[in-house]
Parts: C-alpha cells; structure tokens; sequence
C-alpha cells in the first residue's frame, strides 16, 4: 500500500469545500481534484461534451457518473508521485464511490476517510446567493435552482455518507462556524485518524 493520505471532502453546495481545500493542500502537500471546477473547464473549452453539461449544471442536475469519472480518472493518472488527493464535490453517488474505491485499489492505495461538512438548509442559501455575486455562476444566480441542486443532494448525494459510514470512515464537521474554525475542526480529525 502506497503512503498517501486521501481525503474525500463532503458536503451540501456552498458547504466550503472550495474555501476549505487550498487550505488543506498546503498543510497536507495534497493534489486538489474538484469535479465541479473540472466540469467548469470543459464547458470553457467547448469540448464536445460541453453543450450538455452546461445544460445539466445549469438546470441544477448532476452530470452523468460516466463523464464525470472518466475526467477524474484522467486526473488521477496525470498525477506523479502524489502525497494524496482531496476529492472535493465527488463522489456524488453510491456509484461513484464504488468507482472511486475501486480505481484506489488498482493503484495499490485507498480513500483513508470521509469528512463531511453538515450545516443547516438557511446558511447555504445565503453562502451561494453571495457567492453569486462574487463569482458569478449561473447556477448559483436563481434561487429556484439552489433548491434543485439541495434536493438533488438530499436525494441522490448524502446516501454516500452511508457508504463511507459502513466502511467506518465517515466524520462530520460543523461548517456552520468560520472558515479558521472548520479548518481546525477538520485538521482535528486528519490528526486522529492518521495518529
Ligand atoms: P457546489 O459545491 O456548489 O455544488 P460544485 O462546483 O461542486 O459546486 O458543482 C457544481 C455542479 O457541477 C453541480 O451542481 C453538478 O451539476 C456538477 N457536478 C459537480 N461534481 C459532480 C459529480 N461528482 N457528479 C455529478 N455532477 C457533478
């Protein structure tokens, strides 16, 4: 078993794992592999698939499992010598995680733990109508399809805590509080697990 430390960071939208991860990366020396920045990328670069994500992202839906795991894949095969991975905004479904989990093993290595930032329906609400103004997605401007994105999430995302719960690698963390914080509550839990 390689020595890496991978960590899938876990949440609601606009829980902070994009505020979360830079942080982590230079603390830990880990490689950031958001899907949903990678999804952003491919519809900047027009690729063929960029039509139909744009339009699934938008409407506030999740991309197919296929799409998104073949660039996640991509990813990880570019990376060289890693320390470890912060899966941020992946995986999303059950199917996923099965995918994930067993694309670790073929690399001789494994998901070491689940932290899943909860925090209540209000406060993300109010985080991504700011971030709306701040960043200016499209699927952050309307609030009818923030409510699509939380039911989708509620629906077909939070069964992965389950997922990782039964591997006994699921830890949650308040993200209610600051960004330093849910830093140091998150920095907490790597130190456990990996004491
Ligand atoms: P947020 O944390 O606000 O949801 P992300 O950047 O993680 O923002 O995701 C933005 C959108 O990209 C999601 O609403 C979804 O449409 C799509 N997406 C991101 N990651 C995945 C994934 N793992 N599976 C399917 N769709 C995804």
């Amino acid at each position: 078993m390689r020595n890496m430390l991978n960590i899938v960071l876990f949440g609601p939208p606009g829980a902070g794992k994009g505020t979360q991860s830079p942080m982590l990366i230079e603390k830990y020396g880990l490689i950031h592999l958001s899907t949903g920045e990678m999804l952003r990328d491919e519809i900047k670069r027009g690729t063929p698939l960029s039509e139909e994500i744009k339009h699934l992202i938008e409407a506030g839906h999740l991309v197919s499992d296929k799409i998104v795991f073949e660039m996640v894949r991509e990813q990880l095969e570019a990376a060289r010598s890693p320390k470890g991975f912060i899966f941020d905004g992946f995986p999303r479904t059950t199917k996923q995680a099965e995918m994930l989990d067993k694309e670790m093993a073929d690399h001789d290595t494994k998901i070491d733990m689940m932290i899943a930032l909860q925090l209540d329906d209000e406060t993300i609400i109010k985080r991504i109508q700011r971030r709306a103004e701040i960043e200016g997605r499209a699927d952050d401007a309307d609030v009818s399809i923030i409510h699509t994105r939380i039911k989708n999430y509620n629906e077909q995302t939070a069964v992965v805590m389950d997922y990782y719960r039964a591997q006994g690698k699921f830890h949650f963390v308040d993200g209610n509080k600051t960004p330093q914080d849910t830093f140091a509550a998150i920095c907490a839990v790597i130190e456990k697990v990996t004491k």
